[in-house]
C-alpha cells in the first residue's frame, strides 16, 4: 500500500507560504521509514519574512491586556482539546510513539497553555516606592519583543507549547521552528492558532538547524532564543547569540540518575524504571537512564527489572494499543544508540540492544551492567532505550556518582527513610529531584537544568518571567 505524502507550508504573517526558494524536505514515519510529508526548507530569507511579520504584529499585540491574551490562549487550549485525537494520531505517526501515550500528552499540553493564560494575569513587578526623597520609582514587567523558539523531536507539540505559551502570554511575538524530523503537529496546531491569534503573532518556519535555526539565532531583531535540544546545540546557539548579545533560554540534555537505597521496594523501583527509562523509547531528557543501587538491593532489583523490561511490547504503533514502545526517531539515532552499546567494552548487556526486524528504526530495550563511572555509556546521554545499573557501596558514593556527570536536569531517589530521601534531594545537583518516582511534571512547577543541562526554566511562573524584562521608571515628584 502506498503512503500518501502530505504537502505543508509555513505560517508567516497569517499566510501559508512555501519557502522563498521553493525548497522542500521530507518527513518520515520512523516506524516504517516511509516518507509521510513534505515541508518547506526555510532559508534565512524566509526567517527574515517571519521576523518582519512578527515585528508588524507586535505593534498591536503589545497593546493587548493580559486578560485579552489569556482569553485567546484559553481558546487555543480549547481548540487543542477539540482536536486532541487528530493531533495524537499525527504525533504517533511522526514520532513513532504509541498512540495511547501520544493521547496522554494532549491534556498536558492544554493544561500548560491554560496555566500560562492564568499566570499572565497575575504577573507583577515589585510595588512602587520612594527610594530617594522627591522621587517615586516603580517597576514594569515588559515583553522582550520577538522570541525565537527552537524545538526538539521527542515531544514536538508539548515542546512547541512550552515555547509559545509563556512567550505569547507575556506579550511577545514568536517565530517558532519545530524539529526538521517532527514538524507535523506544530504545523497542524498552527492552523488552529491562525484562527484565533492575530496574524504574525505566531509564525512557524520549518527547516534544518542550519540554515533555518541559525538564521533565527543570528537575526538582529530576535531578542531572545529559546532552545530545547542537545547540549552541543545549546553551546553553538549561546556562542552565536553572543554576537549581538541576544538572550538565550536553554533546556538541554540530561543523564538522570536513579539512586536506589537498600531499603527501597525493588518491585516498585523496577516498575518505575520500566516506565521512566523506556518511555518514548528512552528519548526523554529526564529519562531514568542511570541506576545506582545499594549493595543489598542490587541483585533483587535486577531480578525484577530485567523481566519487566523484557515484557515491554515493542512495535509499530499502528499495530494497536498493545504497543508500549515504538522506534527511535531515525536511522542516525538508531546507529548512535548501537554505537554506545558497541563501544561499551567490558559491559554486560543483560537484555535488549538489537534491532527489531528490518523495517523502521527500532532498538530493543536494553539493561546494561558491569559499567564504570567514567565509561562513556554512564557519562553521556544515549537518548535511546538503554539503562545502565551500577552497584554502590555507601550512601556518599551513591550521591557522588549521581552528581558526577556534566548534566544536571533531573534525578530520583528511592528509599522508605524520609531523612535519607530529603538529605539526598538536598545534595543532588539537578533541577528536578523526585522521591520514590521518576518523570511526572506539573504546569505550576519549574523544569530546567543545573550545570550543562542549561539555564532558564520551562513551566511555572519562573518561565513566564524568563520571557519578560524589567524596567525601572523613576519620576521626580516635587
Ligand atoms: P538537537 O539539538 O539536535 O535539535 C534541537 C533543535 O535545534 C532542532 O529544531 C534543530 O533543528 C535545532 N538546531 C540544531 N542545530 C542548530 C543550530 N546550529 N542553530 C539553531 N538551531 C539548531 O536536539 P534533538 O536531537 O532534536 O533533541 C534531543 C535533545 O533535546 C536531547 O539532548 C534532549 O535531552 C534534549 N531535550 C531537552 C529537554 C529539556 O526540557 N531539557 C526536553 C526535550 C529534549
Amino acid at each position: 500500500m502506498s503512503v500518501t505524502v502530505e504537502h505543508h507550508k509555513n505560517l508567516i504573517g497569517g499566510e501559508w507560504v512555501d519557502a522563498a526558494g521553493g525548497e522542500t524536505m521530507e518527513v518520515l514515519n520512523p516506524a516504517t521509514g516511509e516518507t509521510i510529508a513534505e515541508v518547506p526548507r526555510a532559508s534565512a530569507e524566509d526567517v527574515d519574512r517571519a521576523v518582519q511579520a512578527a515585528k508588524k504584529a507586535l505593534v498591536e499585540w503589545r497593546e493587548t491586556t493580559p486578560g485579552e491574551r489569556a482569553e485567546m490562549l484559553l481558546k487555543l487550549a480549547d481548540a487543542l482539546d477539540a482536536h486532541a485525537d487528530e493531533l495524537a494520531e499525527i504525533e504517533s505517526r511522526n514520532v513513532g510513539k504509541p498512540l495511547s501515550y501520544a493521547k496522554d500528552e494532549l491534556p498536558v499540553c492544554s493544561d500548560n497553555i491554560r496555566f500560562f493564560a492564568g499566570a499572565a494575569r497575575v504577573l507583577e513587578g515589585k510595588s512602587a516606592g520612594e527610594y530617594m526623597r522627591g522621587y517615586t520609582s516603580w517597576l514594569r514587567r515588559e515583553p522582550i519583543g520577538i522570541v525565537g523558539g527552537i524545538a526538539p523531536w521527542n515531544y514536538p507539540l508539548m515542546m512547541a507549547v512550552w515555547k509559545l505559551a509563556p512567550a505569547l502570554a507575556a506579550g511577545n511575538a514568536q517565530v517558532l521552528k519545530p524539529s526538521e524530523q517532527t514538524p507535523l503537529t506544530t504545523l497542524r496546531f498552527a492552523e488552529l492558532a491562525a484562527e484565533i491569534l492575530p496574524p504574525g503573532v505566531l509564525n512557524v518556519v520549518t527547516g534544518d538547524g542550519v540554515p533555518t535555526g541559525e538564521a533565527i539565532v543570528k537575526h538582529p531583531d530576535v531578542r531572545l532564543v529559546s532552545l530545547t535540544g542537545d547540549v552541543e546545540t545549546g553551546k553553538i546557539i549561546a556562542r552565536t547569540a553572543a554576537d549581538n548579545l541576544k538572550r538565550v533560554h536553554l533546556e538541554l540534555g540530561g543523564k538522570a540518575p536513579v539512586v536506589v537505597f537498600d531499603d527501597a521496594d525493588p518491585a516498585a523501583v523496577a516498575e518505575g524504571i520500566k516506565i521512566a527509562g523506556y518511555w518514548n523509547s528512552g528519548q526523554d531528557c529526564t529519562a531514568a537512564s542511570r541506576v545506582v543501587a545499594g549493595p543489598k538491593i542490587y541483585d533483587k532489583l535486577l531480578e525484577a527489572l530485567v523481566p519487566a523490561v523484557e515484557s515491554l511490547h515493542v512495535g509499530d504503533p499502528a499495530e494497536g494499543d498493545e504497543v508500549e514502545m515504538g522506534p527511535v526517531i531515525s536511522k542516525a539515532q538508531q546507529d548512535r544508540v548501537f554505537g554506545f552499546l558497541e563501544r561499551a567494552k567490558g559491559a554486560t548487556v543483560l537484555t535488549g540492544g538489537g534491532s527489531n526486524g528490518a523495517r523502521g528504526f527500532f532498538v530493543k530495550p536494553a539493561v546494561v551492567v558491569d559499567v564504570g563511572q567514567k565509561d562513556e555509556i554512564v557519562q553521556r546521554e544515549v537518548f535511546g532505550p538503554v539503562v545502565t545499573v551500577q552497584k554502590f557501596s555507601a550512601d556518599d558514593e551513591a550521591i557522588a556518582w549521581a552528581n558526577d556527570v556534566d548534566y544536571g536536569l533531573a534525578a530520583s531517589v528511592w528509599t522508605r527513610d524520609v531523612g535519607r530521601a530529603l538529605n539526598a534531594a538536598r545534595k543532588l545537583q539537578f533541577g528536578t529531584v523526585w522521591i520514590n518516582d521518576h518523570i511526572p511534571l506539573v504546569s505550576e512547577m519549574p523544569h530546567g537544568g543545573y550545570k550543562q543541562s542549561g539555564y532558564g526554566k520551562d513551566l511555572s511562573a519562573y518561565s513566564l518571567e524568563d520571557y519578560t524584562q524589567i524596567k525601572h521608571v523613576m519620576a521626580k515628584i516635587d
